[in-house]
């Protein structure tokens, strides 16, 4: 059964996200979310760095302040020599 919960949003646009829903989350104080409307709805999901260009989350790298996996930065390397 889906647990529903209002909360008022305050002066500064913070809600307090219930810690039922935190936990089911695995969110924890100091993660990151995204957040997009979608349609009338406003969608938050934790955030997971992943590399820019393929999409994996591992073994990252920033470079110009996008994310980039060691193995794309490999490749990225051979089309410069
Ligand atoms: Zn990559």
């Amino acid at each position: 059964m889906r647990r529903f919960a209002i909360r008022r949003v305050d002066r500064l646009g913070r809600i307090v996200i219930p810690i039922y829903l935190r936990q089911a989350m695995g969110l924890g104080e100091g993660d990151s979310l995204e957040m997009y409307a979608d349609g009338g709805k406003i969608v938050l999901e934790k955030y997971v760095p992943s590399c820019f260009f393929c999409g994996v989350t591992e073994e990252l790298k920033v470079f110009k302040r996008k994310n980039i996996c060691i193995a794309c930065l490999k490749q990225a390397q051979e089309v410069t020599e």
